[in-house]
């Protein structure tokens, strides 16, 4: 708790207490989209206010978006050592369960970071596996 809080600090974000919980709960899941944020807080605060934290959260480097199995607005964690000083390089893949639909970062694999390629300039970059999980096998 401590350290969220000092996470928002540190990256001058207003510590309400939804922002709080907010990252919190991002700390527990793998990646959330806007529907699961609304379900969680059973619909206690408005889509707005959420969008807002996002963007706020994802300005600072906290979050990025992640591909979504329905192409969802969709966000995880962002890593220390991709994203620093106020600018995000992701350079790794995702996967998405087919059974869980969630999405989860792939640190390990990378992705050729590069926005010229012959002949056209890349604007973003999507490496994703898709299959099961590894609860979702287990279960
Ligand atoms: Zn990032
Ligand atoms: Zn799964
Ligand atoms: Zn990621």
């Amino acid at each position: 708790m401590n350290k969220i809080k000092s996470i928002l600090s540190e990256n001058n974000i207003n510590k309400t207490k939804f922002r709080v919980d907010l990252l919190k709960l991002f700390y527990s899941k793998k990646s959330l989209s806007v529907f699961e944020i609304l379900d969680h807080f059973n619909s206690t605060v408005n889509k707005v206010t959420i969008y807002r934290s996002l963007k706020s959260f994802e300005k600072k480097c906290l979050i990025h978006k992640v591909p979504d199995s329905k192409n969802f607005t969709r966000y995880s964690l962002c890593n220390e050592n991709e994203c620093k000083n106020g600018s995000h390089d992701h350079s790794h893949g995702h996967f998405i369960c087919y059974a869980c639909e969630q999405t989860f970062c792939l640190e390990s694999i990378k992705v050729e970071n590069t926005n010229q390629l012959d002949g056209f300039k890349v604007e973003n970059l999507k490496l994703v596996y898709e299959g099961y999980c590894n609860s979702c096998i287990n279960n």
